[in-house]
Protein backbone atom coordinates (compact mmCIF):
# COMPACT_ATOMS: atom_id res chain seq x y z
CA UNK A 1 0.00 0.00 0.00
CA UNK A 2 1.36 3.66 -1.29
CA UNK A 3 1.06 6.20 1.74
CA UNK A 4 1.53 9.92 0.49
CA UNK A 5 4.49 12.43 1.31
CA UNK A 6 6.06 16.11 0.00
CA UNK A 7 6.02 15.29 -3.50
CA UNK A 8 6.78 11.52 -4.18
CA UNK A 9 5.09 8.80 -3.14
CA UNK A 10 6.44 6.56 -0.59
CA UNK A 11 6.31 2.57 -0.65
CA UNK A 12 7.15 0.06 1.96
CA UNK A 13 8.57 -2.96 1.20
CA UNK A 14 7.45 -5.89 2.70
CA UNK A 15 9.55 -7.40 5.92
CA UNK A 16 9.70 -10.73 3.50
CA UNK A 17 12.63 -9.00 1.22
CA UNK A 18 14.31 -7.11 3.77
CA UNK A 19 17.20 -9.31 3.98
CA UNK A 20 18.36 -7.74 0.29
CA UNK A 21 21.60 -6.50 -0.21
CA UNK A 22 22.87 -2.90 -1.23
CA UNK A 23 24.48 -3.08 -5.15
CA UNK A 24 27.98 -1.59 -5.11
CA UNK A 25 30.22 -0.41 -8.17
CA UNK A 26 31.84 -3.94 -8.03
CA UNK A 27 28.36 -5.24 -9.24
CA UNK A 28 27.99 -2.95 -11.81
CA UNK A 29 31.36 -4.16 -13.16
CA UNK A 30 30.56 -7.86 -12.49
CA UNK A 31 27.08 -7.48 -14.79
CA UNK A 32 28.97 -5.93 -17.30
CA UNK A 33 31.52 -8.96 -17.78
CA UNK A 34 27.93 -11.17 -17.91
CA UNK A 35 26.75 -8.93 -20.81
CA UNK A 36 29.78 -9.30 -22.56
CA UNK A 37 31.14 -5.89 -22.11
CA UNK A 38 28.32 -4.78 -24.36
CA UNK A 39 28.63 -0.70 -24.49
CA UNK A 40 25.12 0.39 -22.92
CA UNK A 41 24.46 -3.02 -21.50
CA UNK A 42 24.57 -1.37 -18.39
CA UNK A 43 24.22 2.58 -16.72
CA UNK A 44 25.96 2.88 -13.53
CA UNK A 45 25.50 6.52 -11.38
CA UNK A 46 28.71 4.74 -9.42
CA UNK A 47 31.52 6.48 -9.90
CA UNK A 48 35.00 4.33 -8.90
CA UNK A 49 38.40 4.67 -10.35
CA UNK A 50 39.01 1.07 -10.06
CA UNK A 51 35.94 -0.40 -12.16
CA UNK A 52 36.08 1.55 -15.17
CA UNK A 53 32.63 0.93 -16.99
CA UNK A 54 31.58 3.23 -19.93
CA UNK A 55 29.07 6.20 -20.34
CA UNK A 56 28.58 6.80 -16.36
CA UNK A 57 25.93 8.84 -15.81
CA UNK A 58 24.99 11.61 -14.23
CA UNK A 59 21.41 10.68 -13.61
CA UNK A 60 19.76 7.35 -14.15
CA UNK A 61 15.94 9.12 -13.78
CA UNK A 62 14.78 7.89 -16.75
CA UNK A 63 14.72 4.63 -14.97
CA UNK A 64 13.98 6.01 -11.33
CA UNK A 65 11.15 8.33 -11.96
CA UNK A 66 7.74 6.79 -13.53
CA UNK A 67 5.13 8.23 -16.22
CA UNK A 68 3.20 10.40 -13.43
CA UNK A 69 5.99 11.29 -11.90
CA UNK A 70 5.18 10.53 -8.49
CA UNK A 71 6.69 7.63 -7.57
CA UNK A 72 10.60 7.91 -7.21
CA UNK A 73 13.23 5.27 -6.63
CA UNK A 74 16.98 5.41 -6.33
CA UNK A 75 18.38 2.43 -7.71
CA UNK A 76 22.19 2.98 -9.17
CA UNK A 77 22.56 0.15 -11.73
CA UNK A 78 20.23 -0.79 -14.78
CA UNK A 79 20.89 -3.40 -16.89
CA UNK A 80 20.09 -3.90 -19.91
CA UNK A 81 20.17 -7.37 -21.46
CA UNK A 82 19.82 -8.27 -25.20
CA UNK A 83 18.83 -11.92 -24.84
CA UNK A 84 17.31 -14.13 -22.85
CA UNK A 85 20.41 -15.84 -21.61
CA UNK A 86 21.53 -12.33 -20.52
CA UNK A 87 18.46 -12.06 -18.12
CA UNK A 88 19.39 -15.69 -17.11
CA UNK A 89 22.69 -14.20 -16.24
CA UNK A 90 21.28 -11.58 -14.73
CA UNK A 91 18.88 -12.86 -12.15
CA UNK A 92 21.39 -15.34 -11.24
CA UNK A 93 24.24 -12.76 -10.10
CA UNK A 94 21.28 -11.42 -8.16
CA UNK A 95 20.53 -14.20 -6.68
CA UNK A 96 23.98 -14.89 -5.51
CA UNK A 97 24.38 -11.29 -4.26
CA UNK A 98 20.89 -10.77 -2.63
CA UNK A 99 19.80 -8.08 -5.04
CA UNK A 100 16.32 -6.91 -5.54
CA UNK A 101 15.43 -6.65 -9.53
CA UNK A 102 12.71 -4.55 -11.07
CA UNK A 103 11.94 -5.49 -14.00
CA UNK A 104 10.77 -2.71 -16.08
CA UNK A 105 9.10 -1.98 -19.56
CA UNK A 106 8.00 1.65 -21.24
CA UNK A 107 7.52 3.00 -17.77
CA UNK A 108 4.24 4.00 -17.92
CA UNK A 109 2.00 1.54 -15.64
CA UNK A 110 0.86 4.59 -13.45
CA UNK A 111 0.80 2.69 -9.99
CA UNK A 112 4.58 2.68 -9.40
CA UNK A 113 5.09 -1.46 -10.36
CA UNK A 114 8.24 -0.40 -12.34
CA UNK A 115 10.12 1.93 -10.65
CA UNK A 116 12.47 0.28 -7.54
CA UNK A 117 11.79 1.60 -4.67
CA UNK A 118 15.21 2.42 -3.06
CA UNK A 119 19.03 2.13 -3.81
CA UNK A 120 18.56 -1.74 -2.82
CA UNK A 121 17.08 -2.79 -6.34
CA UNK A 122 18.65 -3.22 -9.54
CA UNK A 123 16.33 -1.82 -12.93
CA UNK A 124 16.47 -4.56 -15.24
CA UNK A 125 15.08 -2.94 -18.79
CA UNK A 126 13.75 -4.78 -21.38
CA UNK A 127 13.97 -2.17 -23.78
CA UNK A 128 16.92 -3.66 -25.62
CA UNK A 129 15.12 -6.60 -26.42
CA UNK A 130 12.70 -6.02 -28.88
CA UNK A 131 13.17 -8.46 -31.71
CA UNK A 132 10.02 -9.47 -33.78
CA UNK A 133 10.47 -13.12 -35.00
CA UNK A 134 7.86 -13.39 -37.32
CA UNK A 135 9.46 -13.96 -41.18
CA UNK A 136 8.19 -14.18 -44.54
CA UNK A 137 10.55 -16.93 -45.01
CA UNK A 138 9.93 -19.00 -41.80
CA UNK A 139 7.83 -22.03 -42.43
CA UNK A 140 6.29 -21.51 -38.90
CA UNK A 141 5.21 -18.18 -39.67
CA UNK A 142 3.66 -18.95 -42.81
CA UNK A 143 1.71 -21.81 -41.02
CA UNK A 144 0.34 -19.37 -38.67
CA UNK A 145 -0.65 -16.32 -39.96
CA UNK A 146 -2.28 -14.86 -36.98
CA UNK A 147 0.28 -15.75 -34.52
CA UNK A 148 3.13 -12.87 -33.56
CA UNK A 149 5.81 -13.92 -32.00
CA UNK A 150 8.39 -11.02 -30.59
CA UNK A 151 10.68 -9.95 -27.69
CA UNK A 152 8.92 -8.79 -24.60
CA UNK A 153 10.38 -5.43 -24.58
CA UNK A 154 9.10 -4.94 -28.05
CA UNK A 155 7.13 -1.03 -28.39
CA UNK A 156 3.43 -2.11 -28.49
CA UNK A 157 3.46 0.34 -31.26
CA UNK A 158 6.02 -0.90 -32.84
CA UNK A 159 4.10 -4.53 -33.07
CA UNK A 160 0.80 -2.56 -34.67
CA UNK A 161 2.63 -1.13 -37.35
CA UNK A 162 4.26 -4.90 -38.15
CA UNK A 163 1.08 -6.90 -37.44
CA UNK A 164 -0.84 -4.61 -40.28
CA UNK A 165 2.00 -4.12 -42.90
CA UNK A 166 3.06 -7.82 -42.30
CA UNK A 167 0.61 -9.63 -41.23
CA UNK A 168 -2.76 -7.87 -42.11
CA UNK A 169 -3.74 -8.06 -38.57
CA UNK A 170 -4.64 -5.47 -35.71
CA UNK A 171 -2.66 -6.57 -32.26
CA UNK A 172 -5.82 -7.22 -29.66
CA UNK A 173 -4.84 -4.53 -27.00
CA UNK A 174 -4.42 -0.55 -27.82
CA UNK A 175 -4.31 2.09 -25.21
CA UNK A 176 -2.47 5.88 -25.23
CA UNK A 177 1.00 4.68 -23.74
CA UNK A 178 1.42 2.69 -26.98
CA UNK A 179 3.99 4.62 -28.04
CA UNK A 180 6.19 3.74 -25.22
CA UNK A 181 4.40 0.87 -22.85
CA UNK A 182 5.90 -3.16 -24.27
CA UNK A 183 4.69 -5.79 -24.57
CA UNK A 184 6.09 -7.64 -21.67
CA UNK A 185 4.72 -4.78 -19.65
CA UNK A 186 1.46 -4.63 -21.49
CA UNK A 187 1.20 -8.64 -19.72
CA UNK A 188 2.51 -7.98 -16.61
CA UNK A 189 0.41 -5.43 -15.79
CA UNK A 190 -2.51 -6.67 -17.84
CA UNK A 191 -3.46 -4.17 -19.75
CA UNK A 192 -7.20 -3.42 -20.73
CA UNK A 193 -7.19 -0.79 -23.41
CA UNK A 194 -9.57 0.19 -25.47
CA UNK A 195 -10.58 -3.01 -27.26
CA UNK A 196 -11.30 -4.62 -24.89
CA UNK A 197 -14.71 -4.99 -25.37
CA UNK A 198 -14.28 -6.37 -29.19
CA UNK A 199 -11.10 -8.50 -28.83
CA UNK A 200 -11.30 -9.55 -25.09
CA UNK A 201 -8.45 -9.68 -22.21
CA UNK A 202 -5.11 -10.50 -22.98
CA UNK A 203 -5.63 -13.57 -21.08
CA UNK A 204 -7.67 -14.53 -23.78
CA UNK A 205 -5.27 -13.56 -26.50
CA UNK A 206 -1.53 -14.55 -25.52
CA UNK A 207 -0.93 -17.92 -26.81
CA UNK A 208 2.35 -18.21 -25.28
CA UNK A 209 5.17 -16.85 -23.28
CA UNK A 210 8.80 -17.37 -22.39
CA UNK A 211 9.81 -16.27 -19.22
CA UNK A 212 12.85 -16.56 -16.61
CA UNK A 213 12.42 -17.30 -13.29
CA UNK A 214 14.68 -18.07 -10.11
CA UNK A 215 14.80 -21.80 -9.33
CA UNK A 216 14.94 -21.80 -5.55
CA UNK A 217 18.77 -22.69 -5.32
CA UNK A 218 20.43 -19.64 -6.91
CA UNK A 219 20.03 -20.78 -10.51
CA UNK A 220 17.68 -19.32 -13.13
CA UNK A 221 15.88 -21.24 -15.61
CA UNK A 222 14.11 -20.19 -18.62
CA UNK A 223 10.36 -21.71 -19.15
CA UNK A 224 9.20 -22.06 -22.18
CA UNK A 225 5.13 -21.79 -21.79
CA UNK A 226 3.72 -22.56 -25.34
CA UNK A 227 6.39 -19.83 -26.99
CA UNK A 228 7.72 -22.44 -29.17
CA UNK A 229 6.28 -23.94 -30.83
CA UNK A 230 3.19 -21.29 -30.07
CA UNK A 231 -0.05 -23.50 -29.16
CA UNK A 232 -3.27 -23.14 -31.33
CA UNK A 233 -6.29 -20.52 -30.55
CA UNK A 234 -7.51 -24.09 -28.31
CA UNK A 235 -5.45 -25.90 -26.21
CA UNK A 236 -7.37 -27.65 -23.58
CA UNK A 237 -4.13 -29.62 -22.57
CA UNK A 238 -3.65 -29.69 -18.98
CA UNK A 239 -2.59 -26.67 -16.44
CA UNK A 240 -1.96 -22.94 -18.53
CA UNK A 241 0.93 -21.97 -16.28
CA UNK A 242 1.52 -18.75 -18.55
CA UNK A 243 -1.74 -16.60 -17.25
CA UNK A 244 0.40 -16.80 -13.63
CA UNK A 245 2.72 -14.45 -15.10
CA UNK A 246 -0.26 -12.65 -16.63
CA UNK A 247 -1.11 -9.17 -14.37
CA UNK A 248 1.90 -10.57 -11.80
CA UNK A 249 3.89 -7.41 -12.15
CA UNK A 250 6.98 -9.14 -12.25
CA UNK A 251 7.32 -10.71 -8.76
CA UNK A 252 7.21 -14.28 -10.32
CA UNK A 253 9.87 -14.26 -13.29
CA UNK A 254 10.59 -11.90 -15.96
CA UNK A 255 8.76 -12.59 -19.54
CA UNK A 256 11.30 -12.79 -22.38
CA UNK A 257 9.18 -13.48 -25.14
CA UNK A 258 5.82 -13.25 -25.83
CA UNK A 259 3.32 -14.94 -28.72
CA UNK A 260 0.08 -13.17 -28.97
CA UNK A 261 -2.79 -14.13 -31.22
CA UNK A 262 -4.06 -11.01 -33.82
CA UNK A 263 -7.39 -11.06 -35.80
CA UNK A 264 -7.43 -10.06 -39.15
CA UNK A 265 -7.44 -6.15 -39.72
CA UNK A 266 -10.61 -5.11 -39.62
CA UNK A 267 -12.45 -3.61 -43.51
CA UNK A 268 -14.20 -1.45 -42.55
CA UNK A 269 -13.62 1.01 -39.05
CA UNK A 270 -16.40 3.32 -38.49
CA UNK A 271 -16.53 6.05 -35.63
CA UNK A 272 -19.04 8.70 -33.61
CA UNK A 273 -18.52 11.49 -31.42
CA UNK A 274 -21.83 11.90 -29.77
CA UNK A 275 -22.46 14.37 -26.97
CA UNK A 276 -25.44 13.86 -24.24
CA UNK A 277 -26.56 15.32 -20.98
CA UNK A 278 -26.31 12.63 -18.39
CA UNK A 279 -24.31 9.32 -17.57
CA UNK A 280 -27.40 7.97 -17.45
CA UNK A 281 -28.24 8.55 -20.92
CA UNK A 282 -24.16 7.34 -21.79
CA UNK A 283 -25.20 4.04 -20.64
CA UNK A 284 -28.52 3.40 -21.87
CA UNK A 285 -26.57 4.58 -25.31
CA UNK A 286 -24.23 1.48 -23.96
CA UNK A 287 -26.61 -0.97 -23.46
CA UNK A 288 -28.34 -0.13 -26.90
CA UNK A 289 -25.54 -0.51 -28.83
CA UNK A 290 -24.11 -3.34 -26.97
CA UNK A 291 -27.01 -5.24 -27.09
CA UNK A 292 -30.01 -4.27 -30.50
CA UNK A 293 -28.02 -1.83 -32.72
CA UNK A 294 -24.13 -2.54 -33.27
CA UNK A 295 -23.38 -5.85 -31.17
CA UNK A 296 -20.95 -7.52 -33.31
CA UNK A 297 -19.47 -4.53 -35.00
CA UNK A 298 -18.96 -2.33 -31.85
CA UNK A 299 -14.99 -2.48 -31.11
CA UNK A 300 -14.96 0.45 -28.58
CA UNK A 301 -16.80 2.74 -26.35
CA UNK A 302 -15.08 5.51 -24.39
CA UNK A 303 -17.13 8.30 -22.61
CA UNK A 304 -15.15 12.14 -21.33
CA UNK A 305 -17.32 14.05 -19.06
CA UNK A 306 -16.70 17.93 -20.04
CA UNK A 307 -14.95 19.42 -17.66
CA UNK A 308 -12.13 16.67 -18.82
CA UNK A 309 -12.36 18.33 -22.12
CA UNK A 310 -12.06 21.34 -21.22
CA UNK A 311 -8.75 20.81 -19.74
CA UNK A 312 -7.81 19.13 -23.39
CA UNK A 313 -8.91 22.38 -24.72
CA UNK A 314 -7.12 24.57 -22.47
CA UNK A 315 -3.99 23.09 -22.50
CA UNK A 316 -3.71 22.87 -26.43
CA UNK A 317 -3.48 25.40 -29.12
CA UNK A 318 -7.28 25.40 -30.59
CA UNK A 319 -5.45 25.93 -34.45
CA UNK A 320 -3.83 22.40 -33.35
CA UNK A 321 -6.94 20.82 -31.89
CA UNK A 322 -10.52 20.96 -32.32
CA UNK A 323 -12.94 19.33 -30.65
CA UNK A 324 -15.14 17.17 -32.56
CA UNK A 325 -18.05 19.13 -31.21
CA UNK A 326 -18.00 22.06 -29.53
CA UNK A 327 -18.73 22.72 -26.06
CA UNK A 328 -19.16 25.33 -23.54
CA UNK A 329 -16.55 26.74 -21.28
CA UNK A 330 -17.85 27.30 -17.87
CA UNK A 331 -17.04 24.52 -15.47
CA UNK A 332 -20.57 22.39 -14.43
CA UNK A 333 -21.87 21.98 -11.42
CA UNK A 334 -21.35 18.94 -9.47
CA UNK A 335 -24.92 17.20 -10.50
CA UNK A 336 -24.72 18.69 -14.03
CA UNK A 337 -22.46 17.70 -16.18
CA UNK A 338 -22.50 16.83 -19.94
CA UNK A 339 -20.64 13.75 -21.44
CA UNK A 340 -19.40 12.87 -24.93
CA UNK A 341 -19.18 9.61 -26.07
CA UNK A 342 -16.44 8.17 -28.76
CA UNK A 343 -17.67 4.87 -30.32
CA UNK A 344 -15.77 3.56 -32.99
CA UNK A 345 -17.08 -0.04 -34.99
CA UNK A 346 -15.06 -2.63 -36.63
CA UNK A 347 -16.69 -4.82 -39.64
CA UNK A 348 -15.92 -6.34 -42.49
CA UNK A 349 -18.51 -4.06 -44.94
CA UNK A 350 -18.09 -0.49 -44.97
CA UNK A 351 -22.09 0.09 -46.30
CA UNK A 352 -23.31 -2.08 -44.17
CA UNK A 353 -21.49 -1.19 -41.16
CA UNK A 354 -22.29 2.50 -41.79
CA UNK A 355 -26.25 2.13 -42.45
CA UNK A 356 -26.10 0.28 -38.71
CA UNK A 357 -24.35 3.36 -37.75
CA UNK A 358 -26.55 5.39 -38.88
CA UNK A 359 -30.06 4.11 -38.04
CA UNK A 360 -28.29 3.85 -34.33
CA UNK A 361 -27.66 7.50 -33.90
CA UNK A 362 -31.08 7.95 -35.53
CA UNK A 363 -32.69 6.62 -33.03
CA UNK A 364 -30.81 7.18 -29.69
CA UNK A 365 -31.80 10.94 -31.42
CA UNK A 366 -35.39 10.63 -31.46
CA UNK A 367 -35.15 9.27 -28.06
CA UNK A 368 -33.67 12.39 -27.15
CA UNK A 369 -30.40 10.37 -25.40
CA UNK A 370 -28.17 12.99 -27.40
CA UNK A 371 -28.00 16.31 -27.47
CA UNK A 372 -25.52 16.43 -30.83
CA UNK A 373 -23.26 13.98 -33.10
CA UNK A 374 -20.74 14.09 -35.64
CA UNK A 375 -19.88 10.48 -37.65
CA UNK A 376 -16.43 10.02 -38.98
CA UNK A 377 -16.56 10.47 -42.72
CA UNK A 378 -12.97 8.54 -43.07
CA UNK A 379 -9.75 7.51 -41.46
CA UNK A 380 -8.59 10.38 -40.71
CA UNK A 381 -11.74 11.75 -38.95
CA UNK A 382 -11.41 8.54 -36.79
CA UNK A 383 -7.66 9.39 -35.88
CA UNK A 384 -9.09 12.91 -35.11
CA UNK A 385 -11.54 11.61 -32.93
CA UNK A 386 -8.77 9.11 -31.06
CA UNK A 387 -6.67 12.62 -30.95
CA UNK A 388 -8.78 14.19 -28.10
CA UNK A 389 -9.41 11.59 -26.10
CA UNK A 390 -5.82 10.62 -26.02
CA UNK A 391 -4.95 13.77 -24.72
CA UNK A 392 -7.38 13.33 -22.30
CA UNK A 393 -4.31 12.16 -20.05
CA UNK A 394 -1.34 13.95 -20.93
CA UNK A 395 -3.97 17.12 -20.12
CA UNK A 396 -4.93 16.30 -17.08
CA UNK A 397 -1.28 16.03 -15.90
CA UNK A 398 0.11 19.25 -17.51
CA UNK A 399 -2.63 21.03 -15.56
CA UNK A 400 -1.27 20.42 -11.94
CA UNK A 401 -0.95 17.41 -9.18
CA UNK A 402 -2.58 14.52 -10.59
CA UNK A 403 -3.97 11.28 -8.05
CA UNK A 404 -5.50 8.74 -10.58
CA UNK A 405 -7.95 5.72 -9.89
CA UNK A 406 -9.12 3.40 -12.16
CA UNK A 407 -11.85 1.44 -10.61
CA UNK A 408 -14.41 -0.30 -11.95
CA UNK A 409 -17.91 -0.52 -10.96
CA UNK A 410 -21.08 -1.81 -11.50
CA UNK A 411 -22.84 1.06 -14.50
CA UNK A 412 -25.51 1.40 -12.30
CA UNK A 413 -23.64 2.54 -9.40
CA UNK A 414 -21.13 4.93 -11.79
CA UNK A 415 -23.11 8.17 -11.98
CA UNK A 416 -24.02 7.62 -7.90
CA UNK A 417 -20.55 7.40 -6.99
CA UNK A 418 -18.87 10.12 -9.12
CA UNK A 419 -21.73 12.75 -7.43
CA UNK A 420 -20.49 11.21 -3.59
CA UNK A 421 -16.62 11.79 -4.71
CA UNK A 422 -17.79 15.52 -6.40
CA UNK A 423 -19.52 16.60 -3.56
CA UNK A 424 -16.74 14.84 -0.99
CA UNK A 425 -14.56 17.61 -2.61
CA UNK A 426 -16.60 20.38 -2.53
CA UNK A 427 -17.55 19.99 1.42
CA UNK A 428 -13.45 19.77 1.61
CA UNK A 429 -13.03 22.88 0.00
CA UNK A 430 -15.61 24.84 1.79
CA UNK A 431 -13.81 23.87 4.96
CA UNK A 432 -10.88 24.41 4.30
CA UNK A 433 -9.84 26.78 1.27
CA UNK A 434 -10.92 30.28 2.05
CA UNK A 435 -10.20 31.72 -1.64
CA UNK A 436 -12.35 31.35 -4.56
CA UNK A 437 -9.38 30.59 -7.21
CA UNK A 438 -8.17 28.21 -4.20
CA UNK A 439 -11.16 26.25 -4.69
CA UNK A 440 -11.39 26.31 -8.62
CA UNK A 441 -7.87 24.43 -8.22
CA UNK A 442 -9.38 21.10 -7.15
CA UNK A 443 -11.19 19.28 -9.59
CA UNK A 444 -12.67 15.86 -10.41
CA UNK A 445 -12.51 14.91 -13.91
CA UNK A 446 -13.76 11.77 -15.60
CA UNK A 447 -13.55 9.64 -18.73
CA UNK A 448 -12.52 5.87 -19.58
CA UNK A 449 -14.00 3.24 -21.20
CA UNK A 450 -16.88 1.26 -20.51
CA UNK A 451 -16.93 -2.34 -20.77
CA UNK A 452 -20.17 -4.15 -19.59
CA UNK A 453 -19.51 -2.86 -16.53
CA UNK A 454 -18.26 0.58 -15.99
CA UNK A 455 -13.90 1.33 -15.83
CA UNK A 456 -13.79 4.77 -14.69
CA UNK A 457 -10.71 6.85 -14.15
CA UNK A 458 -10.40 9.71 -12.46
CA UNK A 459 -8.72 12.50 -11.51
CA UNK A 460 -8.52 15.48 -8.89
CA UNK A 461 -5.78 18.14 -9.57
CA UNK A 462 -3.90 21.18 -8.93
CA UNK A 463 -3.43 21.64 -5.45
CA UNK A 464 -1.43 19.00 -4.56
CA UNK A 465 -0.83 19.70 -0.74
CA UNK A 466 -5.08 19.99 -0.11
CA UNK A 467 -5.25 16.85 -2.26
CA UNK A 468 -3.74 14.29 -0.47
CA UNK A 469 -4.70 15.15 3.08
CA UNK A 470 -8.01 14.40 1.68
CA UNK A 471 -7.26 11.13 -0.07
CA UNK A 472 -5.63 9.77 3.05
CA UNK A 473 -8.36 10.62 5.46
CA UNK A 474 -9.48 7.21 6.33
CA UNK A 475 -9.31 6.11 2.54
CA UNK A 476 -11.64 8.81 0.99
CA UNK A 477 -12.10 7.16 -2.27
CA UNK A 478 -12.05 3.36 -1.18
CA UNK A 479 -14.94 3.77 1.13
CA UNK A 480 -17.03 5.43 -0.92
CA UNK A 481 -16.06 2.52 -3.77
CA UNK A 482 -16.51 -0.46 -1.21
CA UNK A 483 -20.14 0.50 -0.03
CA UNK A 484 -21.19 0.01 -3.51
CA UNK A 485 -21.07 -3.44 -5.37
CA UNK A 486 -17.10 -5.00 -4.30
CA UNK A 487 -15.42 -3.57 -7.54
CA UNK A 488 -13.55 -5.60 -10.21
CA UNK A 489 -11.00 -3.69 -10.38
CA UNK A 490 -8.94 -1.00 -8.15
CA UNK A 491 -5.38 0.30 -9.09
CA UNK A 492 -4.55 1.68 -6.17
CA UNK A 493 -3.36 -2.27 -4.51
CA UNK A 494 -2.37 -3.30 -7.98
CA UNK A 495 0.80 -4.10 -7.12
CA UNK A 496 1.48 -5.00 -3.30
CA UNK A 497 5.26 -4.98 -2.27
C1 LIG B 1 -1.48 7.37 -21.31
C2 LIG B 1 -1.71 6.01 -20.69
C3 LIG B 1 -2.84 5.28 -21.05
C4 LIG B 1 -3.06 4.02 -20.46
N1 LIG B 1 -4.17 3.34 -20.81
C5 LIG B 1 -4.42 2.14 -20.26
C6 LIG B 1 -5.59 1.41 -20.61
O1 LIG B 1 -6.36 1.83 -21.44
N2 LIG B 1 -5.80 0.21 -20.01
C7 LIG B 1 -4.93 -0.31 -19.09
O2 LIG B 1 -5.16 -1.41 -18.56
N3 LIG B 1 -3.82 0.36 -18.74
C8 LIG B 1 -3.55 1.57 -19.28
N4 LIG B 1 -2.42 2.26 -18.92
C9 LIG B 1 -1.54 1.65 -17.91
C10 LIG B 1 -0.89 0.41 -18.52
O3 LIG B 1 -0.79 -0.62 -17.54
C11 LIG B 1 0.48 0.63 -19.10
O4 LIG B 1 0.52 1.71 -19.97
C12 LIG B 1 1.16 -0.57 -19.77
O5 LIG B 1 0.43 -1.77 -19.81
C13 LIG B 1 2.42 -0.83 -18.99
O6 LIG B 1 3.42 -1.25 -19.86
P1 LIG B 1 4.93 -0.81 -19.62
O7 LIG B 1 5.76 -1.49 -20.63
O8 LIG B 1 5.06 0.66 -19.54
O9 LIG B 1 5.22 -1.48 -18.20
P2 LIG B 1 5.94 -0.85 -16.94
O10 LIG B 1 5.20 0.33 -16.43
O11 LIG B 1 7.38 -0.65 -17.23
O12 LIG B 1 5.79 -2.06 -15.90
C14 LIG B 1 4.53 -2.43 -15.41
C15 LIG B 1 4.72 -3.61 -14.44
O13 LIG B 1 5.13 -4.77 -15.15
C16 LIG B 1 6.43 -5.21 -14.73
N5 LIG B 1 7.13 -5.59 -15.97
C17 LIG B 1 7.40 -4.82 -17.05
N6 LIG B 1 7.98 -5.54 -18.02
C18 LIG B 1 8.08 -6.80 -17.54
C19 LIG B 1 8.58 -8.03 -18.07
N7 LIG B 1 9.10 -8.11 -19.29
N8 LIG B 1 8.52 -9.13 -17.29
C20 LIG B 1 7.99 -9.10 -16.05
N9 LIG B 1 7.50 -7.97 -15.49
C21 LIG B 1 7.54 -6.84 -16.24
C22 LIG B 1 7.04 -4.05 -13.98
O14 LIG B 1 7.92 -4.49 -12.96
C23 LIG B 1 5.79 -3.39 -13.40
O15 LIG B 1 5.42 -4.04 -12.23
C24 LIG B 1 -2.15 3.50 -19.48
C25 LIG B 1 -1.03 4.26 -19.16
C26 LIG B 1 -0.80 5.48 -19.73
C27 LIG B 1 0.44 6.25 -19.33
Amino acid sequence: MRTSCCFYYSRRRSSFFSHLDYPTSKDAYEFFLRMNSRPGSVLTTFMDANVNLPHPQSSLDKYNVDWTKHYRGNSSIVVRPESTQEVVQIMEYCQERRLGIVPQGGNTGLVGGSVPMSSQEIVVSLEQMNQIYNKQDDEHSRKNRNILRADAGSVLQDLQAFAAQNMDCLVPVDLGAKGSCQIGGNLSSNAGGVYYYRYGSLHANCLGLEVVVPNGEGKAEILNLSFDPASHLKDNTGYDLKHLFIGAEGTLGIITKVALWCPPLPKSVGAVWLTCHTLRDVIEILNLARTKFLTEILAAFEFMDHDVLRLVKSTHNASFLRLPVDIDDATSGDEQQNYSVLIETHGSNEVHDQEKLAIFVDFIMQKHLIVDGVMAQNLGQVQAFWNVRDLCNPSAAATGYVYKYDVSLAATDFNDFICEMKSRLRSYENAHCTSSAAKKDLRCVNWGHIIGKCKMTQFSLRRRIDLLHILSDSQFVMNVVFRRQPPLQYCLFRKIR
